[in-house]
């Protein structure tokens, strides 16, 4: 095959929730805009489908009509409470005043590519991986089986395993800052409540948490994620644990009677945030998990992704005029990341880091909130705001 070069103002590489956000962003900006992503659409993404407030939040920004189409999409489920359990099996549950959603993220990711397809004049490269890349100081070149895209301004929303992180900004597993987790979709788990999420931590598996997300009416999105330091230092089986915890607790064992544990469970990284990790350089921007952007507590990254590809959107707005994309230039974009979410994540960052040398303060903490006193009822109201 020809091997060709394409040139473009604004090369998005990978059309997750970032990258499809970012291409729908960019629509009025006027740029010849290339997404790429590696595989075709719809595609698996293996995640705890808790779709963020967050993400409202970002549709808002770009149109509100995205948020009436989420709101109408049948295949997403409203969520309005999260039940967190104990290893005591004591528990509380917080009611959230912002609008969430669960949806499996191969239906979730589809809707968000489809617009930024149908609705913008971003040229689409399915089954376009990025092999390798370089940087020509004015430009970067993407090279890809049949083609080498050019542009002088690259945004990487690559995801976990991004290629472009590692080449260039460096980036390594750190195992403090870096979590597995498994997923698994088992129909017919009893008690299967709509509009309610629930968490489970295992004496086991502490400061991990087993998750129990409604899809639909019959499916549940299972999973279990944790640090990889404690993986690494327990010699944790992830794939193993998920079975040995509805084992631990008789409401889970109860629930899943008609399920049996015999499902597919598939595994993936998370990259989470300390709030500070650079996001930009020469020519190029970070977006969430190739920013490694994940919230360290929640684990949530949906959100934060849109959120830096909004960001990063708009920094190609403001400086193509002058078609300066140095790294100096680019660390306003690192800024206005952080500006909007850097409290957040270092405060989280901190916490995790607390919970994980003392994880009996997850116990401790749950018993204080499933008791009814002023204080806890208080701060629940508060917490509510959060999510
Ligand atoms: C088990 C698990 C559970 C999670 N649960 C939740 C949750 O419930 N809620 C939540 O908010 N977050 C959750 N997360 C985090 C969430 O999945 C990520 O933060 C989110 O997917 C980040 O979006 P993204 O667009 O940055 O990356 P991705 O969604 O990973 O998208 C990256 C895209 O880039 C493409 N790509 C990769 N490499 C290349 C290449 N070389 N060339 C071209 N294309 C490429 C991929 O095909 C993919 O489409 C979870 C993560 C895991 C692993």
């Amino acid at each position: 095959m020809e091997h060709t070069s394409l040139y473009f103002d604004v090369v998005i590489v990978g059309a997750g929730p970032a990258g499809s956000t970012c291409a729908l962003a960019l629509k009025n900006a006027d740029l010849k805009v290339a997404l790429l992503d590696k595989t075709s659409f719809p595609r698996d993404k293996i995640c705890g489908d808790a779709i963020p407030t967050r993400v409202v939040k970002v549709l808002n920004r770009i149109d509100q009509k995205y948020v009436e189409a989420l709101r109408k999409f049948e295949l997403a489920v409203s969520v309005k409470s999260t039940r967190v359990v104990a290893p005591s099996g004591k528990s509380f549950t917080v009611h959230w005043k912002n609008e969430a959603f669960n949806c499996k993220r191969t239906d979730f990711d589809h809707l968000l590519f489809n617009w930024a397809k149908t609705e913008t004049s971003t040229a689409i490269f399915e089954n376009t991986p990025v092999l390798s890349v370089t940087n020509n100081n004015d430009c970067i070149h993407l090279h890809t089986p049949g083609n080498t895209f050019i542009a002088p301004i690259v945004i990487a929303c690559d995801g976990a395993h991004s290629i472009l992180a590692k080449k260039l900004n460096n980036f390594t597993v750190d195992k403090e800052k870096y979590s597995g987790a498994v997923r698994a979709y088992p129909n017919g788990v009893i008690g299967n409540t709509h509009h309610l999420n629930e968490i489970f931590f295992s004496k086991n598996l502490m400061p991990g948490y087993f998750w129990l997300f409604p899809v639909s009416e019959s499916c549940s999105n299972v999973g279990l994620g944790m640090l990889s330091a404690t993986i690494a230092s327990k010699k944790i089986n992830l794939k193993k644990s998920l079975a040995n915890v509805v084992a631990e607790f008789p409401e889970l064992t109860n629930r899943f009677s008609k399920v049996g544990v015999q499902f597919t469970v598939d595994g993936f990284g998370l990259t989470m945030s300390d709030g500070k990790t650079s996001l930009s350089g020469n020519q190029f921007l970070l977006c969430g998990d190739a920013g490694s952007l994940i919230d360290p507590l929640s684990g949530d990254g949906i959100g934060n992704a849109m959120v830096s590809a909004w960001h990063a959107a708009e920094h190609v707005k403001k400086f193509f005029t002058k078609n300066i994309f140095t790294k100096e230039i680019n660390i306003q974009y690192d800024n206005a990341v952080y500006k909007e979410l850097g409290k957040e994540l270092k405060r989280n960052y901190r916490i995790m880091k607390i919970c994980s040398k003392n994880p009996w303060l997850i116990e401790a903490l749950i018993h204080f909130f499933s008791s009814e006193n002023f204080l806890s009822t208080y701060l629940k109201k508060k917490l509510n705001k959060y999510i």
